[in-house]
């Protein structure tokens, strides 16, 4: 399975409604950013990261996959998943001017079009190939309908839609004034009952005493966890919040490398460990944070930076996984969608990693990569 072509791709796909808000971000699109391998054999394999689709940083990602990358790949033998991101990561052209970053979500990208690649050669889904069917379910939570930009009454009718169509756990953002967000934490609270989790999320806004004054009058609402409280790479503070708040900590969606979880874990300054295949370099580094946060006996809750299209596999595959995002924007570019079932994701059948785009998708939200 020789690899004879490399080619990156850039498709935009708009959000639920308009456009979406957090504490630090509004976006109109999602940008999946990526590669099309082609072997040899007569099989494609596609693999992206995540973007919030500003074309201008898109085509940093595709050209380090195009002129950085794709060279060292061609010829390759596409079955040697470990040995090609070895070589990727050790890029001589790279390794010295980003060890992290652009070129980490373009390796994501390649890695993954490596995995899916392996997986349909093989004639079998990604989980079968990563070792077979772990659970019987996997439980997604509802992240669609918290987002900040949601007003207050909307956001109670939706959690209580989540909870009819049979999701058993939604999360709702945070980081806009404390006052303001513990009333939406209380209403929402009030209206899925005790039996729903409900996770927050302040996606690294807010500072340490901020978290503490929010979680002190978050405790009585039976928060499942609170996700990146505070900043993103901040060890020493998410340990202080954990030690602080009865509240569990979650985090994980920024960190690009296995070594950022291993100092969190080391630091007891996370519970739920959220590893994404999109922002690390692809499956194969995630592979290693999840076997090290099972060895921590920490629960694993991949973030959905590919919408779960990749994560699904992971996570009926993995032991540390517990359960796993749903935003549905992107599913319907891809053959096999990341589909919810009865609060459950489906599992996939179809060979592969679940990343191949639709003919429609590919010829209708296809942006240039130059
Ligand atoms: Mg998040």
């Amino acid at each position: 399975m020789k690899i004879t072509a490399v080619t990156p791709f850039i498709l935009h796909v708009p959000v639920t409604g308009s456009q979406i808000a957090d504490s630090t971000h509004t976006i109109s699109h999602w940008g999946v950013v990526g590669a099309k391998i082609d072997c040899d054999n007569g099989l494609s394999g596609y693999g992206f990261t995540g973007t919030h689709a500003h074309l201008p940083g898109d085509q940093l990602v595709t050209r380090c996959i195009e002129t950085c990358h794709a060279p060292l790949l061609i010829g390759e033998d596409a079955h040697d998943v470990q040995r090609l991101w070895l070589k990727l990561a050790r890029n001589p052209a790279l390794q010295w001017v980003g060890r992290a970053g652009i070129t980490t979500l373009a390796q994501a990208a390649i890695d993954i079009a490596l995995w899916d690649l392996k997986a349909k050669a093989g004639g079998v889904p990604l989980w079968k190939l990563l070792g077979g069917q772990v659970r019987e379910r996997v439980r997604a939570y509802n992240t669609d309908i918290g987002w900040l930009s949601i007003p207050d009454d909307q956001l109670v009718d939706g959690a209580r839609r989540a909870v009819a169509e049979g999701f058993s756990g939604i999360k709702i953002k945070v980081g806009s004034s404390v006052e303001r967000d513990l009333r939406r934490l209380q209403s929402v609270r009030r209206a899925i009952g005790p039996d729903v989790t409900l996770a927050i999320d302040g996606n690294g806004k807010w500072d340490l005493a901020t978290c503490r004054r929010f979680c002190r009058g978050a405790e009585d609402s039976d928060v499942f966890w609170f996700e990146e409280p505070t900043w993103y790479d901040d060890v020493k503070g998410h340990a202080a919040l954990a030690r602080a708040t009865s509240i569990p900590v979650a985090l994980g969606e920024q960190l690009y490398t296995a070594d950022a979880f291993s100092e969190f874990f080391a630091q007891q300054a996370v519970h739920w460990v959220q590893p994404d295949v999109t922002r690390l370099a692809g499956l194969t580094e995630v592979l290693q944070v999840c076997a090290t946060a099972h060895s921590f006996r920490l629960p694993v809750a991949p973030h959905a930076g590919d919408m779960s299209q990749v994560h699904v596999h992971l996570a009926y595959a993995h032991p540390a996984v517990q359960v796993l995002e749903y935003i549905p924007w992107i599913k319907d570019c891809f053959t096999e969608p990341a589909e919810v079932v009865d609060g459950a994701f489906r599992l996939p059948q179809q060979p592969g990693a679940g990343t191949t785009p639709t003919a429609d998708a590919w010829a209708r939200l296809r942006q240039p990569t130059a």
